[in-house]
């Protein structure tokens, strides 16, 4: 059973410098590449995009004035396939957050077995500062200095942080005007309209789900004796709270950049609107209690699920994580040095490139789909991703189960990073 935390407001604690998505992911990979016998200099050029764009997109407003933005693309390695990976549109895209999460993005598509390399972008602009008219012009721009980036068989974009189809189909439409042709592979998460997948919007969340029930079980615990605090209630974190509500789990809190609700006879979760689908219902709910968004991370749950943003389970909170077990929904919730500490505690973290990989894996689908020019069913949708994501999970099972000294999440980087590694291999050094 759940409990609240003493306090719901605590006092912000100075946090350390925050670790840059490139840092820990150039830490995870060495940890990881520590437990394989592969070649120093594959690890070594592994550390480094293969390319990163940086382009600056003069945007006119609404008002007639002009603000200029600035746009990346990171692409880090593609031996196993076209770079893949999304567009994100926030404040504090970085380069070196872009080159983190195209590392992320590596791992990913070679944890789920895809025919993909890795890739992030980005744009730093808070969405809320633009007019929907803005966003449109600001997204055909970024597609036409990505131009000579990104094509089907190249780099293929999709939703992040603070995009969503309906961006997705600009960049699309941009790309395809300019091109003299339609070209629906150049990205993936459209409207289903245009090329798009059913399913793919919720397959973030729905893969979360599978995984943390399949982990669930994998420590003899019963879902339905399970309770679960999400935090993040926009398309990941949302999908996964009502999926597991619907398999018979206890979902006591979730929460969106508002503040957190609570309850620990646990939440309505249809009831409850997520942040995108009208932001402040979340704390619009009629919940028992509220909570902040850090006092969620605090909850003494069984599984807590961070579906936001990255870098919020830090050396600075760990101690105050209740939770016994983690899966992570964002990129990068945990921080290198906090992962370490759940560790030492006994505390399993089910990671990113395996927890929420079934964005990528029907994105894949739908570009599938695209060269095809044929759409398939949800239901096909979605039992081809159960499939890939019970594949993928028996594979870092395995991995785990064959050695006592992995954590899951080395676990999930052998299995990809042995991928990477046997294709680098077979390849070659050219010239
Ligand atoms: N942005 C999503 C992720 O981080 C999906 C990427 C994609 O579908 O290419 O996995």
């Amino acid at each position: 059973m759940a409990t609240a935390p003493e306090t719901a407001e605590r006092p912000e604690e100075p946090d350390a410098e925050p670790e840059s998505a490139v840092a820990t992911a150039r830490r995870q990979l060495e940890r990881a590449a520590a437990h394989l016998d592969i070649d120093g200099n594959v690890v070594e050029r592994l550390k480094h995009p293969r390319r990163v764009s940086r382009v600056s997109l003069p945007l006119e407003r609404d008002d007639g004035s002009v603000t200029v933005y600035t746009g990346y693309r990171a692409q880090h390695d593609s031996v196993r396939g076209p770079y893949k990976g999304g567009l994100r549109y926030h404040p504090e895209v970085s380069e070196d957050e872009c080159v983190g999460l195209a590392m992320w993005m590596t791992w990913k598509c070679a944890v789920m077995d895809l025919p993909f390399g890795g890739a992030k972008g980005g744009v730093v602009v808070d969405p809320k500062d633009l007019s929907s008219g803005e966003k449109e012009r600001l997204t055909r721009r970024f597609a036409q200095e990505l131009r000579a980036d990104v094509g089907p068989m190249t780099d293929i974009p999709a939703p992040d942080m603070g995009t969503d189809p309906e961006t997705m189909g600009w960049f699309m439409d941009a790309y395809s005007m300019q091109e003299g042709e339609t070209t629906p592979g150049v990205v993936t998460g459209k409207p289903p309209v245009i090329g798009g997948s059913y399913g793919r919007e919720e397959a973030p969340g729905r893969s979360v789900a599978i995984i943390t029930r399949e982990a669930v079980d994998y420590y003899d615990w019963d879902l339905t004796d399970t309770t679960v605090a999400v935090q993040g209630f926009g398309s990941v974190g949302a999908n996964a709270a009502r999926l597991l509500d619907e398999w018979g789990a206890t979902v006591v809190a979730v929460s969106d950049v508002d503040g957190a609700i609570y309850d620990p006879d646990g939440l309505d979760t249809n009831d409850v609107m997520g942040h995108d689908e009208r932001p402040g219902m979340v704390s619009g709910y009629d919940a028992p209690e509220t909570l902040s968004n850090e006092a969620l991370l605090e909850l003494d749950v069984d599984v807590l699920i961070p579906a936001a943003i990255g870098n919020v389970v830090t050396e600075s909170n760990v101690a105050d994580v209740r939770a016994d077990m983690v899966v992570e929904g964002a990129n990068g919730p945990t921080t290198f040095a906090a992962d370490e500490i759940l560790e030492s505690r006994g505390v399993p973290v089910i990671p990113d490139i395996l927890a929420n990989a079934g964005g990528v894996t029907v994105s894949y689908f739908e570009w599938l789909q695209d060269i095809n020019r044929r759409s398939w069913s949800l239901e096909r949708v979605n039992q081809e991703l159960e499939t890939e994501m019970l594949a993928a999970w028996d594979d870092v099972r395995s991995t785990f189960d064959r050695s006592d000294d992995l954590s899951w999440r080395d676990a999930a980087y052998v299995v990809g990073l042995q991928r990477v590694v046997d294709a680098h291999t077979a390849r070659g050094l050219w010239p």
